[in-house]
Formats: C-alpha cells, sequence, structure tokens
C-alpha cells in the first residue's frame, strides 16, 4: 500500500478538526446569521482545507466542506426540494488565479467542440442571500432559501412581503414550471435609515446588510419580514423547460419582461480584456452602489456551454467567482499581467 493511502492518526485529526473549524463557521453564518469571524478569514479558512485536500487526497471524505453547498435547511421551517439542484460558486482571490480559471474553462470549451465562442456574462455578486422561487403558470407558489441545495427552508411567505418580487408574472408567455434563482439582500442606503432608526429608539443596530438581509428573510413572523427593507436580484433559473431563451443573458432579458427585477449591472463580453476591466471598474465604485458585493460572477452566456461543462458536487464549472480582497490589503488589480 503506498504511503498515501495511510495516513498518519495525527495527519487526520489535523485535517478533521480544519474540516470541524469550517462547519462551525458555516453553522453560524448560514444558520444562525451570526458569523464571528470576517469572510476574507472564512475564506482563507476554506482554502486552507482545499489545500490541505489537494496534498492529501485519501482524506478527502464526501461530507467534506468543499464538496458540499455550505448550509442546511434548518428545523425552523418546513423543508422544501428544490425541482433542480442549488450550487454555490468557484472563487478566485486574484487575478493570477481567473487568468488560471480561465485558460481552463476556455480549452475545455474548445477540447468539447461544436460550442459557439464564449461570451462571458459579468456581474456583480451580491452581498445577500439566495432564493429560489418556483412560479406556476406565471404565478408564485413557493419560496425557499437554498439550504444544502438540494433541500431548502419554506419562506414563502415572508417572501410574499418583498415589494420586488411579483406574486403573478406580467406577460403570457410562461411555461407550466420555472424557477428563479436570485438574491434577496438590503440595499445599502435602506439599511443606513433602518439602523438610524433603531438606534433612535435605543435599540441595537443590525451588524452588515448581508447578515440583515438574511436574518430579516429568516423571521418566524412574516410581519416581522415585512418591516425590514428587503429587495431581491435575479441571478440564474433552475427548471426552465419551454423558456424561449438559450442564454443567462436571453434569460434576464426574458424575466425583466415579466417584471422581475434584474440587476442593472450586468454586462455580456466576447473578450476576456473587457472581463477584466469590468472588475477594474467596479473594484474603485464598489461602494457607490445601491447594494453591497463581494466581488464579480463571470458566467459562460450561453446555455449550450453551460450545460457541456456541467458542474460538481458544490458549484458550475462554467461559473466563477472574483473576490476583491479585503479593504486593506487592497492594490490596484491590473498591476499584475495578464496573460491569456
Ligand atoms: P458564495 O457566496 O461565495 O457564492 C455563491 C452564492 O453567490 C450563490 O449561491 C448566490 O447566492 C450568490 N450570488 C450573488 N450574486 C450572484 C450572481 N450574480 N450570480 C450568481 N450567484 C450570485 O458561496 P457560498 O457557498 O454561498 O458562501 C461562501 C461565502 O460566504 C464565503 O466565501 C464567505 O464569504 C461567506 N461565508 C462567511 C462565513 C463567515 O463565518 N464569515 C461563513 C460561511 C460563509
Amino acid at each position: 500500500i503506498p504511503e498515501a493511502a495511510t495516513p498518519s492518526a495525527t495527519l487526520r485529526e489535523e485535517y478533521e478538526s480544519l474540516a470541524e473549524e469550517v462547519r462551525r463557521h458555516r453553522a453560524l453564518y448560514y444558520n444562525e446569521d451570526a458569523p464571528i469571524i470576517s469572510d476574507a478569514e472564512y475564506d482563507a479558512l476554506f482554502r486552507r482545507l482545499e489545500e490541505f485536500e489537494a496534498l492529501h487526497p485519501e482524506l478527502v471524505s464526501n461530507d467534506s466542506p468543499t464538496q458540499e453547498v455550505g448550509g442546511e435547511a434548518t428545523a425552523a421551517f418546513a423543508p422544501v426540494t428544490h425541482l433542480s439542484r442549488m450550487y454555490s460558486l468557484e472563487d478566485v482571490f486574484s487575478i493570477d488565479e481567473l487568468n488560471a480559471w480561465i485558460t481552463r474553462a476556455e480549452a475545455s470549451i474548445a477540447g468539447i467542440g461544436n460550442l459557439p465562442p464564449v461570451r462571458w456574462l459579468t456581474e456583480l455578486k451580491i452581498d445577500g442571500l439566495a432564493i429560489n422561487l418556483l412560479y406556476r403558470r406565471g404565478e408564485l407558489v413557493r419560496a425557499a432559501t437554498r439550504g444544502d441545495g438540494r433541500t431548502g427552508e419554506d419562506v414563502t411567505h415572508n417572501v410574499f412581503t418583498i415589494k420586488d418580487i411579483p406574486r403573478r408574472l406580467a406577460g403570457t408567455n410562461h411555461p407550466e414550471e420555472v424557477e428563479i434563482r436570485g438574491e434577496v439582500y438590503i440595499p445599502t442606503k435602506a439599511f443606513n435609515e433602518f439602523n438610524e432608526a433603531l438606534i433612535a429608539d435605543g435599540k441595537a443596530p443590525l451588524a452588515n446588510p448581508r447578515n440583515a438581509a438574511a436574518g430579516s428573510l429568516r423571521q418566524k413572523d412574516p410581519a416581522e419580514t415585512a418591516k425590514r427593507p428587503l429587495s431581491m436580484f435575479v441571478h440564474g433559473v433552475g427548471v426552465r423547460e419551454g423558456i424561449p431563451a438559450r442564454s443567462q443573458s436571453e434569460t434576464y432579458e426574458l424575466l425583466k419582461s415579466w417584471g422581475l427585477p434584474t440587476s442593472p449591472y450586468y454586462e455580456v463580453f466576447d473578450s476576456y480584456e473587457k472581463v477584466l476591466e469590468f472588475i477594474e471598474t467596479y473594484s474603485e465604485k464598489r461602494h457607490s452602489l445601491i447594494h453591497e458585493i463581494d466581488g464579480i460572477v463571470i458566467k459562460a452566456d450561453d446555455f449550450a456551454t453551460q450545460r457541456a461543462l456541467g458542474h460538481t458536487s458544490r458549484v458550475p464549472r462554467w461559473a466563477v467567482a472574483f473576490k476583491y480582497p479585503p479593504e486593506e490589503v487592497h492594490t490596484k488589480l491590473l498591476d499584475i499581467a495578464v496573460n491569456v
């Protein structure tokens, strides 16, 4: 038996304790909406686990946090099985890592053949929480959080209180069933005003818009959710049979025509250089937008390409999230040479 197949007890213990630490912070973040470390610290911890697993693949178990979508459906809400799975996103933390990711993706696409030249839909990574809306014949019948990607929490009645989200879709060309995925968030201005009102009332302010959005959506009493200034932007579709769209961008236009809130900030580029310019632009503008962002999401626009690339157990292979560096170490991103 090769040495790698029999990891020492110490190595296994080290691995288990690292995985457990990631799970603990995930539970605080997703289940309690109350993280105790920053996202950058969490990302660094997660990266350590990934690197550990790359060095010791024999230790990786199916329930490792790297193999699963983070979060679970807590007992506080009725469980909902999504019609099609929800995923997380692969993160990259530098332009070098993004270059490598794009090079790999473009090589896979070229290798598959018969696919149109890749176009990259580039959009903001909204710092909120994922929602899955099920519309039947144009009527909103169910809304669920992502949970572990297979099963989420039923928050339908809370979602009914969000003004951005139509109970009935506009237009007529609706399929029998469609799952709309998006991000529920609190706009920065509304968040600040909400906090000022709390402070004036002698109450404790909310920590940040992301956790406030998650906590607000996951209230037991919809009347409480209704008091919170929640908004939503769509960023995907799950089950979509019968949708007359061949790409992510065509889908956004269709959803917009149905009265769903689409982000004004997305663009489709046929050159990667333009993607980099978009990243640079929003790195400067990121604090003057209507909502907080924690990065930029880059997706192959074409659905045939998305289908051909597929998914891992945790993330799609046709999309990537570029995370901006934490503020204190922020440097001009494009100083790094681009060679793809
Ligand atoms: P993620 O948030 O990095 O990416 C996936 C999610 O991004 C999707 O599920 C979707 O909801 C969201 N998203 C926002 N804009 C999007 C867009 N335009 N297109 C597609 N999706 C978009 O991954 P994750 O697994 O949900 O969470 C991991 C992240 O959460 C970490 O990187 C960390 O920042 C944070 N986190 C923090 C802690 C902590 O303790 N501070 C713990 C767990 C997770």
